[in-house]
């Protein structure tokens, strides 16, 4: 198994798939503690990279041995969400992906890679957005994927780090139901915003297990 450049441009155009199997979904999620947008934000900014995506590999046909590394798919993915989602998710998603981009470096991306992948991404949500756990956001889904990577890691091999990853942040997307909301638009709603998923964690999970996904050709 290698987790190449490759494997980078099939997560991303999965992660396009799912949020678009899965607007609906979203963006009723957002409809109740949100501005019904967040579907729709991560549709239109996943799509832009795939057209990007595609461009590129248009162009790339033809010259020899360009090369083609994971950190210039997230680094393309991170530029295009920030250019293009106007919500709170593109900034956060962007620099999470721009952060994620810095650490693969022209290594191959091995279990320890993957690991700094998910901290520098969370750490650039944080960064970015000031949440801490328990304020309902997306940052619920990302800590304990990036705890679950780091158990993970001691024991398997990169495929398991990523897996754990996607599970647990299933898992935290779902934890945030009972929560209040603290960050974001959510926080508007004040006691109200109990009782709801939020959207940007389970989009998170989405987002994750595309990564999985990925693994498969
Ligand atoms: P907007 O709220 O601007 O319409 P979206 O609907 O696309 O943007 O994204 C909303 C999601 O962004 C929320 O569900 C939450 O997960 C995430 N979010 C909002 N503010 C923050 C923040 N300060 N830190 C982390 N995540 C945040
Ligand atoms: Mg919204
Ligand atoms: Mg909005």
């Amino acid at each position: 198994m290698t987790l190449d450049a490759d494997w980078a441009e099939r997560w991303i155009r999965r992660t396009a798939d799912a949020v678009a199997d899965r607007r609906d979904e979203l963006t009723a999620l957002d409809r109740e503690i949100g501005d019904g947008d967040h579907g729709e934000n991560l549709v239109r900014g996943f799509r832009a990279v795939v057209a990007k995506l595609d461009a590129r590999r248009s162009e790339a046909d033809g010259s020899v041995g360009s090369p083609r590394l994971v950190g210039d798919v997230l680094k393309l993915t991170a530029t295009t969400l920030m250019s293009t989602v106007g919500g709170a998710s593109g900034p956060l998603y962007g620099t999470a992906f721009l952060r994620a981009a810095k650490v693969t470096g022209h290594e191959a991306i091995d279990t320890r890679t993957i690991v700094a992948m998910l901290e520098s991404a969370l750490d650039g949500i944080t960064a970015r957005g000031k949440a801490e756990p328990g304020e309902k956001t997306m940052v619920d889904a990302w800590t304990p994927a990036v705890e679950a990577a780091e158990r993970a890691a001691g024991e398997g091999d990169e495929a398991d780090a990523l897996r754990a990853a996607a599970a647990a942040a299933d898992a935290g997307a779902t934890a945030t139901i009972p929560l209040v909301a603290t960050k974001g638009r959510a926080s508007y709603l004040g006691e109200r915003s109990a009782g709801h998923e939020d959207p940007g964690a389970r989009s998170t999970a989405l987002l994750l297990a595309a990564a999985v996904s990925a693994l498969d050709e």
